[in-house]
């Protein structure tokens, strides 16, 4: 491609994304599979990748989620809240691996279900549960307190007078997303296109009775901040011990010695994932050590010590669309 070209295909590809990322983020309703922004958004990064002249400051590369929506109170996170970096095949995963021993040496790693749902932080104080909010761009989220409160699994008194922030992801189990969606179709409104969709429109909502008919759940994935601060040296010690104080974790994750295990947990769940109750797309992989995290660090967008494995795009046929959709 000739360098008019390439700037032209740079600008298409801000244009798009940017676009269908207003969609999914800010309005919850996604016009394109995410398997099509995810490949839109990997070329990006591969020609910013040689030509980083043509990166530019608003790019969708550089930034994480989208806009607040009006009408929430804006939370300013004290501890940013920040994406992961995506893998698609097993080379990824291995380059994934070569670059974190060249950063740390010999690590263990933990695997997780990447659970679709969106991102929330909450936060405690002495125990008591005070705020809690969306992920937003990062810096800055909306304040969805009310709606959070009307989740059973998250507890409101922790089992210590802890002062603590934990990040989770929200999320719709399927079979409420299917009864959600055969009442929407009875009365005559817009089905939700997936789970992920649903349960972030039902938490980006001003009335909290709307999430609370809703059932929503939320797996608590980590410590915001600095996770060694409350006494644990990695971050399957700490998922041990947000469970003990009563919230609700995966208890799929799995400790994985080497890469080889990493690669045998992705397979395993990668078959059988239909079978949760919940939808996942990936798997997240994690540096488990709390020192060896550090030293890896992070980038402006995502931390060096964990990716996702995206899971490959699979045709389903929902009933209630009665169309084809690539998930
Ligand atoms: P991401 O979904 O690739 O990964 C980061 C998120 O993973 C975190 O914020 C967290 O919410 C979630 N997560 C789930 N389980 C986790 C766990 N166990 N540990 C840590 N995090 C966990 O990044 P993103 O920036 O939220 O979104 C990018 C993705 O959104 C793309 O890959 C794309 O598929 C989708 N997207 C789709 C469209 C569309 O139009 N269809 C548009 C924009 C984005």
């Amino acid at each position: 491609m000739d360098r008019k070209a390439l700037e032209e295909r740079v600008q298409e590809l801000n244009d798009l994304l940017k676009e269908y990322g207003h969609a999914y983020y800010v309005l919850d309703r996604p016009t394109v599979p995410d398997s099509v922004y995810d490949s839109l958004m990997q070329e990006l990064l591969s020609i910013e990748a040689e030509n980083p002249d043509l990166i530019y400051p608003d790019s969708p590369s550089q930034r994480v989620g989208g806009e607040i929506l009006e009408g929430f109170s804006k939370v300013v996170h004290e501890y940013p809240m920040l994406s992961l970096s995506n893998v698609f095949n097993e080379e990824d995963i291995r380059d994934f691996d070569r670059r974190v021993q060249a950063g740390a040496g010999q690590v263990s790693y933990i695997c997780e279900l990447k659970i679709d749902g969106l991102a929330v932080s909450l936060k405690y104080e002495n125990g008591t549960f005070v705020q809690g909010s969306t992920r937003g761009d990062g810096t800055v989220g909306e304040d969805i307190t009310a709606n959070l409160k009307t989740i059973r699994t998250i507890p409101l008194k922790l089992a210590e007078p802890v002062t603590i922030e934990v990040r989770g992801e929200a999320y719709m189990p399927k079979k409420s997303f299917m009864r959600l969606n055969e009442a929407r179709d009875e009365n005559g409104e817009e089905p939700f296109a997936n789970p992920r969709n649903a349960a972030a429109g039902s938490l980006r909502q001003l009335d909290p009775k709307i999430a609370a008919s809703r059932n929503l759940a939320v797996f608590i994935y980590g410590v915001g901040g600095d996770g060694a601060a409350f006494g644990q040296d990695s971050h399957s010690d700490s998922l041990d011990y947000l469970a003990s104080i009563g919230f609700e974790t995966n208890k799929k994750s799995k400790r994985c010695k080497t890469i080889e295990d990493v690669l045998a947990y992705i397979e395993s769940w990668q078959e059988r994932r239909q079978d949760l109750d919940y939808e996942i797309d990936g798997i997240v992989i994690k540096v488990d050590n709390y020192e060896d995290q550090e030293q890896l660090g992070f980038t402006a967008k995502s931390p060096r010590w964990a990716t996702a494995y995206k899971f490959p795009a699979e045709e389903v046929h929902t009933k209630l669309l009665d169309i084809e959709l690539s998930v």
